[in-house]
């Protein structure tokens, strides 16, 4: 089968020493991406570099090695913004992870911008990160969530979030990316939507920005979000944009260090942004490796990218659609980087343990998604997702270990 054509190299794997390992005696066939990626030898050599070389506190040393520091740090945030046409440097605050900057703004947009009883609008193919913490924030205003379904293609139902937004909540919570499904969502339009009824907007950018390039000021979103570790940086690194204006009216959220800029017994004056939102000692150098993904990902190039991404789930969509008794969810496009599925009369949990035998490695379970499991009317799914160091002849031995499992479980 011809599938669409890829310009990424297959020697890229030799980018990334983890790939190159077996496991249960079968060479690593990695698929679990949407949960993390792997890092590249330049993240990791980065990662090495800083602790050999300028390892030391950021901000306040006026030691040769806290300014090489601290101009290395500033320097990943403007890389950072530049990867997602930020406005302002300003604008991006760095945490450690998606989690972090939604319960960040949970917070501190919950308490200073929910009105007591007011409504937060999330869709149902949201990450529990992105639900969760909006749950806790309208608990404490005596407010609601309410949430914009799916239609029988899984694809949002407009018409419904036109309702819903019309009834101006105090903001709009939604992602670019379903992690479970794969389902690239139109927030463009949602966006422009929320806007004409006056809404702000909060994109839970976590499986988007590894995939797909980022435009936050022709977006026009007023948050967005993402993890280092889903675009191949290390863990504990992520980052909340917030439009300047906004963070500016926004209390901060944890308190202590480097967020002042003066403290007395009784009351403190917070720093400017970013670090008012960036409370005690930062991770520097996974900031640090996380500028050097980002190089990475430019190096390859959007386009290469994203048709890599098409060839990919082409050829893993058309290797398990042949498969009787198989439940694809959300098999239509727009779709990128996952494929979740079960096989008829088997657990997902057991498919994952019989692939993981013959060394594909996936994902199963609830993916963090359990309101739209429970839509799907199952307990999980298997999901398999895709990165650039991923073959064709991966995706194709994933449908032939799937065929293996259907026949030793049904
Ligand atoms: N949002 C989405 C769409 C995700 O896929 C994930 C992780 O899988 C998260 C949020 C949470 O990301 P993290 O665990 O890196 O904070």
């Amino acid at each position: 089968m011809i599938y669409e054509n890829s310009t990424i190299d297959r020697n890229i794997r030799a980018d990334f020493p983890i790939l190159q390992q077996e496991v249960h005696g079968m060479p690593l066939v990695y698929l679990a991406n949407a949960a993390t990626t792997q890092n590249p030898k330049a993240v990791l050599e980065a990662m090495c570099r800083y602790y050999e070389s300028i390892n030391s506190n950021v901000h306040r040393g006026v030691h040769s090695l806290s300014q090489q520091a601290t101009t290395a740090h500033e320097a990943a945030r403007e890389t950072v913004r530049g990867f997602i046409n930020a406005a302002e440097a300003e604008e991006i605050v760095f945490t450690r992870g998606t989690t972090e900057s939604i319960n960040l703004l949970a917070q501190s947009f919950g308490s200073a911008c929910i009105p007591q009883g007011g409504t937060v609008v999330l869709s149902q193919m949201e990450h529990h990160a992105n639900l969760v913490p909006w749950q806790e924030a309208v608990v404490r205003k005596g407010g609601r969530l309410a949430y914009i379904p799916m239609t029988d293609d899984f694809q949002l139902d407009l018409p419904v979030a036109e309702n819903l937004l019309a009834q101006k909540p105090a903001l709009l919570a939604v992602t670019q990316v379903s992690n479970a499904l794969g389902r690239v969502n139109p927030i463009k339009e949602l966006i422009r939507m929320a806007h004409a009824y006056g809404v702000p907007v909060l994109v839970d950018g976590a499986q988007a920005v590894a995939h797909m390039p980022v435009d936050v000021q022709d977006l026009d979103c007023d948050f967005y979000c993402f993890s280092g570790h889903k675009m191949y940086a290390p863990m504990g690194i992520g980052v909340l944009y917030g439009k300047k204006a906004l963070l500016e009216q926004l209390p901060p959220y944890q308190f202590g260090g480097e967020m002042i800029s003066e403290v007395h017994w009784h009351e403190s004056r917070y720093n400017r942004l970013p670090f008012k939102f960036e409370a005690g000692t930062p991770a520097v150098a996974e900031a640090i490796c996380l500028a050097e993904a980002i190089r990475y990902i430019e190096a390859l190039g959007f386009d290469a990218v994203k048709a890599h991404d098409r060839m990919l789930l082409e050829a893993a969509t058309e290797g398990l659609a042949a498969i009787d008794g198989l439940d694809i969810y959300a098999k239509e496009q727009p779709k990128c980087g996952v494929i979740s599925f079960n096989i008829q009369g088997a657990h997902h949990y057991d498919v994952g343990v019989i692939l993981d035998q013959m060394g594909i490695a996936v994902r199963t379970g609830h993916h963090c998604a359990q309101p739209l499991m429970g839509i799907l009317g199952v307990s999980g799914t298997v999901r398999a997702s895709f990165a650039v160091y991923n073959t064709v002849e991966e995706a194709e031995q994933l449908a032939a270990a799937v065929r293996k499992a259907k026949n030793m479980l049904t």
